[in-house]
């Protein structure tokens, strides 16, 4: 099978997935989505409202501005994947909780291994600590780790993580948002280095 049936065929057992009580309360499971042959994926928490209506990530506010932070780097967002650590939505956006966490990641880790990535962006804390720990490394804050390039092996996988703040924050405190646009900078800068753009 093909890299592009692979994600399909992990979609379609998303889309139905009860192995965790939030298919109660969801509209639409978000599976993730992009190109198949990326080197980059991006990971973020959990669908909110808008995800959860559309079936898609980061299609609200947080999402428009990961658009922009995407095209400011050249990738239209087609170009790379995009999902989350959770692919249903916590009600009233409340934090993913750890049971549901163990559950739902079957099915990222196994995105990740169709997909083979380089870089790994991780956007917030919550899918930072999740690709910190499945590849071995302290996870203090991410304020501590943030806009810096980590090598871990995950899933048996040289890659490379880079942890941003989530883009959400950026909404609530500007300061984040300079912070956010920085490291998507440096990001692009060693992609160039390492001719993925
Ligand atoms: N926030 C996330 O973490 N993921 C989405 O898909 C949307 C908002
Ligand atoms: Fe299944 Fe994940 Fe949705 Fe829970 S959050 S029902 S584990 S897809």
């Amino acid at each position: 099978m093909s890299k592009r049936e692979l994600l399909d065929a992990i979609s379609s057992e998303v889309t139905i997935c009860q192995k965790c009580s939030l298919w109660k309360t969801r509209k639409n499971a978000v599976p993730g989505e992009g190109n198949p042959e990326t080197q980059i994926m991006f990971i973020g928490e959990a669908p909110g409202y808008w995800e959860d209506v559309k079936g898609k990530p980061f299609v609200g506010a947080a999402g428009k501005f990961l658009d922009t932070l995407l095209s400011e780097i050249g990738f239209p967002r087609e170009d790379v994947f995009i999902g989350n650590v959770l692919k249903c939505r916590p009600p009233g956006n409340r934090e993913p909780q750890p049971d549901e966490i163990q559950t739902c990641t079957q099915y990222l880790d196994r995105q990740i291994k169709v997909i083979q990535p380089k870089f790994i962006v991780t956007l917030g804390n919550h899918s930072t600590t999740y690709i910190f720990s499945k590849a071995g490394l302290p996870f203090t804050s991410i304020t501590q780790v943030h806009g810096k390039f980590h090598e871990g092996t995950i899933l048996g996988m040289k890659v490379t993580i880079f942890p941003t703040f989530h883009p959400a924050a950026a909404l609530y405190h500007p300061k984040y948002k300079q912070q956010i646009a920085n490291g998507f900078k440096q990001l692009k800068q060693e992609l160039s280095k390492k001719g993925i753009v």
